[in-house]
Order: structure tokens, then C-alpha cells, then sequence
């Protein structure tokens, strides 16, 4: 199939050669006729497979085609992105595919001030790329009114969820007008992103692209058993390798990403990272500085790197485990896009060997390991640390003083927190027995 044959303008279908693309996805191929039609979709896809394209382009056709329902100049599509990164990066998408339509379009985030924003609203804007928390703040003001829009897209369902995001959605559903359309696309769809889109869609299409095998298929993967220690010598001597054109290095947490940077740096290695606690400006000033090349390694958690999009990225590192098997997906879907090769190399230490199994589970196949000169050594997973509970409050008498802050539950369990349920299949509770030796068969159960 090509673009000319999903109803597309010829404008539009020039904007699209001028942006390289030569044939449509799968998720763009079942999206945008039914978008066109001015149906509803629940779209089951995740970024990296095209999706943007699948709804901005239909989305400004049905804009231009249909006369707006207001002389003056109001919102007739809003998109919700859960990350600024996202955002902008759809934002800049818009603007590509949409050059010379006549739309106006911006973008609503926050941690930045807003004067900028609130100036490009009263210009007057016709799409609308916005994270929730910001948009509701300017709807707050009074700045914004969505009493007009046509097409309403909510991206990134499930991530809107895990960050929290679902009722300020709710609340900025309320505030749409009942006729419209929406499209809804999510990378999972968890029972509660399934009441979300039986809420939002009427009558939808539902549209799925399986990004598992999809994304897969298309990326070397490998895996090196190091520990934790020794992570930041083999990822320096990995990213000496002239083939590493580009790096995006995922760490669990914030304090692990101005780690490796630091690490790198040490060893000579100019890096940039990027997390949630970081400023607006130092987080695009990094992603930019990455953009141009002019440092080739990215250190993220998985958040910041959410929606993170760069042309020809040739390497993604798990230098940690992710906790959740799918974000292996999320993170190794950074590279090898759109059909173009990438490679994704994993460290594994003693203590992430149970996340090993459950990436492996989820992808269906073994990760081919490969030797360094840093081999596991430490065979014995770290012990749980054990938390001491924390002396009861007394009164003057010597009396225990009731938890006042407590829910009854807890109550009875104690104040202390030795008493606190372990999550069922935790790592450090699976992983709590001594391993004699390194043994691949024995590492996976
Ligand atoms: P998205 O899922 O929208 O984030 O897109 C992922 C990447 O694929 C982006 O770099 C797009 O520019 C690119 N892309 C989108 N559609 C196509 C296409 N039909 N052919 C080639 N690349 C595409």
C-alpha cells in the first residue's frame, strides 16, 4: 500500500515525500482512513511505530477540508501528551507534515513560564499539543477554552495513567464538547485505560499493532552478565566502539543517570542526561546537544526518554534492568525505528537476573550473551535490606502513644515497617537464596 492510497490531499502526500517517507506503517495504514471518515479509533500502539503520523495527518486534512464552526480563531484539535518531550516532538511532527496547510499549531508544557505559551494561544492556534497539568493551570486563568474542538486525541493512555495523570484527563475531558471526535492510543491497554476509552469513544474502530514482535525482529539485542561495580568500565570500553554512533543509556533511577555521566565523563566520555528532576531547559538543552551530535551518548531514566526521537540512533544500553518487562519494549523501541537496524545491549548483575527472566518471557526468546573482560563475579544476591522498626512513641507515663496517622489496617500490623507485606515476587525476596556459581542454566529459571 502506498500514502496516495489512503485518501490523503496531494499537498499533504508532498509534505510527506519531502519528509522521506516512502510507504506507510501498518498503524498509519488502518488509522488514517478511518480517521478521514471521522470515526473514533482506539489505536493499540506505541511510539516508534508511525503513530504520530497516523493521526496528524488526517487530522489536519478533516481541519482544512471542513470549514471551522467559529469566525475567530479557536482550538479545533487538542492532543494530550503525558511528557514535554513527547509534546514537543509530536509539536515538531505537526508542523512538518502540516507546512503550507494554513494551520497554526503550538504546544502546552510545563516548567517553563507560560507568558510565551499564553501569547501563542491568544495568536491564535488551531491544534493544540498540551501535557495535562500545564493545560489545566491556563484553562484555570481562564486562558484556554476547548469549547470548539473538533478532534480530540489522548496519547499515551497507559503512560497518563502511571504517571498520574488520569483525573487532571478527566477533568479536561469535561471541559470538550460532546460532539466530536476521538482518537485514543495507548501501548497497553490495562482495565483501567479500557474504562477510559469506553468513557471517552463512541462507537470506536479499534486499530492494534503488535509492537512486541515488530520491534524485536528489527533490533540486535545482546546481554553481558557484569556486576553492578564493574557496569560503568564495560559500558566505556562498548561506547569506544567507532560503530556506536549514537547511545541512549537507560539508568532506574535519577541518581544512577548523573552517575553514569559522571563515570563517563572520568573516563573521558562527554554524555548528557536527562530525568525529571531536572529543569525544562537543561533537559532540552541535553537532547539537543544530542540531537547534533555534538556529544553521542543520552543517559535517561525511562520517563525523560519517553517519546525521545532521533534520527538514525544506533544503540540503546540497558545499563540497568528495567523493573517492568515491557519497558525493555519502550526502551530498545528507541532504536532500530521505522525500519532501520539499531542494536540493544543489556548489563545484567546477580540482582536483576529475575527482570532478565521476565524480559525474556515477554519477548519469547533468549538474549544471546556475549563475554567481557569484566565477568560476573559476585554470585550472591545482595540481601534484602533489612529496615529496623522504629521505637514506639511513648507518653510521660512510659504509655505506647496510639499511631494517629495510620489507617486501621495498619494498626494492627504495628508501627514499625518490618511488618509490611513484601510485594509478591519481588526480586530480592525470588532472589534471597545463594547462587554457588555463575551458571546461565541456573540464573534462568
Ligand atoms: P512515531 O511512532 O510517530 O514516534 O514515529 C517513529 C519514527 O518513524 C519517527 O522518526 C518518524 O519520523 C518515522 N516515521 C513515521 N512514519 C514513517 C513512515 N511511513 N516511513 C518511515 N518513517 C516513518
Amino acid at each position: 500500500m502506498e500514502f496516495k492510497d489512503l485518501g490523503l490531499t496531494p499537498s499533504l502526500l508532498r509534505n510527506i515525500r519531502n519528509t522521506g517517507y516512502e510507504t506507510p506503517t501498518p498503524i498509519q495504514q488502518a488509522t488514517i482512513p478511518l480517521v478521514l471518515e471521522g470515526k473514533d479509533v482506539l489505536g493499540c500502539a506505541q511510539t516508534g511505530t508511525g503513530k504520530t503520523a497516523a493521526f496528524a495527518l488526517p487530522i489536519l486534512q478533516r481541519l482544512k477540508e471542513t470549514p471551522p464552526k467559529r469566525n475567530a480563531k479557536v482550538i479545533r484539535s487538542l492532543i494530550l501528551s503525558p511528557t514535554r518531550e513527547l509534546a514537543l516532538q509530536t509539536w515538531d511532527n505537526f508542523q512538518l507534515y502540516g507546512k503550507g496547510e494554513g494551520l497554526d499549531s503550538t504546544v502546552i508544557f510545563g516548567g517553563v513560564g507560560q507568558v510565551g505559551q499564553v501569547e501563542a494561544l491568544h495568536r491564535g492556534a488551531d491544534i493544540v499539543i498540551a501535557c495535562p497539568g500545564r493545560l489545566l493551570d491556563l484553562m484555570g486563568q481562564g486562558l484556554v477554552r476547548l469549547d470548539w474542538v473538533e478532534i480530540f486525541v489522548l496519547d499515551e493512555a497507559d503512560r497518563m495513567l502511571d504517571m498520574g495523570f488520569i483525573h487532571d484527563v478527566r477533568k479536561i475531558v469535561r471541559c470538550l464538547p460532546e460532539e466530536r471526535q476521538t482518537l485514543l492510543f495507548s501501548a497497553t491497554m490495562p482495565p483501567e485505560v479500557e474504562k477510559l476509552a469506553l468513557d471517552l469513544l463512541t462507537d470506536p474502530e479499534n486499530v492494534k499493532v503488535d509492537p512486541v514482535t515488530s520491534t524485536v525482529e528489527a533490533i540486535d539485542q545482546c546481554l553481558y552478565y557484569v556486576d553492578k561495580a564493574n557496569k560503568k568500565h564495560l559500558l566505556a570500553q562498548l561506547l569506544e566502539d567507532p560503530d556506536v554512533e549514537s547511545a541512549l543509556v537507560f539508568s532506574r533511577t535519577k541518581h544512577g543517570v548523573d552517575r553514569i555521566v559522571r563515570d563517563l565523563k572520568r573516563k573521558g566520555i562527554e554524555a548528557a542526561g536527562i530525568h525529571g528532576d531536572k529543569s525544562q531547559n537543561a533537559r532540552q538543552t541535553a537532547l539537543n546537544r544530542f540531537r547534533t551530535g555534538e556529544c553521542r551518548v543520552l543517559v535517561a531514566t525511562d520517563i525523560a526518554a519517553r517519546g525521545i526521537d532521533v534520527a538514525g540512533l544506533s544503540h540503546v544500553f540497558n545499563y540497568d534492568m528495567p523493573m517492568e518487562p515491557e519497558a525493555y519494549i519502550h526502551r530498545i523501541g528507541r532504536t532500530g525505528r521505522a525500519g532501520r537496524a539499531g542494536t540493544a545491549v543489556s548489563f545484567c548483575c546477580i540482582d536483576e537476573v529475575k527482570q532478565l527472566n521476565q524480559v525474556e518471557k515477554l519477548i519469547g526468546r533468549r538474549l544471546p550473551e556475549k563475554k567481557s573482560d569484566w565477568p560476573m563475579e559476585i554470585t550472591t544476591p545482595t540481601p534484602p535490606k533489612v529496615r529496623e522498626p522504629k521505637p514506639a512513641k511513648v507518653d510521660r507515663m512510659g504509655n505506647a502513644m496510639p499511631a494517629r496517622h495510620l489507617s486501621p489496617s495498619a494498626r494492627t500490623r504495628g508501627s514499625g515497617t518490618s511488618g509490611r507485606p513484601q510485594a509478591p515476587g519481588s526480586p530480592r525476596s525470588a532472589m534471597g537464596r545463594p547462587v554457588r556459581r555463575v551458571n546461565r542454566q541456573k540464573h534462568r529459571s
